[in-house]
């Protein structure tokens, strides 16, 4: 939806680690134990496939980042990179969900392996049943959406990445989004706060 409105380029490291982990490729194949017990994969390797990306075409006018930086030493190289190139981050957007909520989102969370869209079985069920609505592929659970893992990817988020709200609220470009409520609902506050600053 952002990207529809403002442009750029999207790099979400999630998405593309699970690509490298379903091809196979040499990231995949060192990447994806991390992946599966829900815990952060090493920073120079995110680090690095980030700064790759930044570097093709469709990100020069700009880019939204999901999922990075997740640590302080991700967010200190971010700012390396981007000082070099001489770009900056207009806006750090932390959206607020309580755990419970959390939990929910994640158990019914439905992911397509052909073209990582997202739907859920209650909040946002396609038409078919488990079948993406954007390319007809097969919508799956990712496993470490179960519950198990989601317990430990919450305390990885509070030890690891909690820590880079006062980073970035340091810098002034912090802003806090109410997660709760429906997916237009936050779209219309998360493109409210957002007004000129991303153009
Ligand atoms: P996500 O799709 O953003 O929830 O990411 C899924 C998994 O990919 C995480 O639980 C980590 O194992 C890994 N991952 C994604 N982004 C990062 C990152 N910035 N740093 C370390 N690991 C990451």
């Amino acid at each position: 939806m952002l990207l529809e409105q403002y442009g750029g380029c999207q790099i979400s490291t999630g998405d593309i680690l699970r690509k490298a982990i379903a091809e196979q490729t040499a990231l995949g194949k060192e990447a994806g134990e991390y992946v599966k017990r829900g815990a952060l994969v090493p920073d120079n390797l995110i680090v690095n496939l980030v700064a790759e990306r930044l570097k093709e075409p469709d990100c020069e006018h700009g880019f939204i980042l999901d999922g990075f930086p997740r640590t302080i030493p991700q967010a200190e190289s971010l700012d390396r990179i981007l000082n070099k190139s001489g770009q900056n981050l207009n806006r750090v957007l932390s959206v607020q969900v309580p755990k419970n909520v959390i939990i929910e989102r994640l158990a019914g969370r439905r992911t397509c392996r052909s073209c990582g869209a997202l739907a859920h079985v209650i909040f946002d069920p396609p038409k078919r049943n488990g079948i993406c609505d954007r390319c007809g592929g097969e919508l799956y659970q990712r496993e470490d959406d179960r519950e198990a893992t989601v317990a430990h990817r919450l305390e990885v988020y509070e030890t690891q990445t909690a820590p880079l709200i006062d980073y970035y609220r340091q810098r002034g470009v912090l802003t806090e989004i109410d997660g709760v409520g429906n997916i237009e609902e936050i779209r219309r506050r998360i493109g409210k706060s957002l007004g000129d600053a991303a153009k």
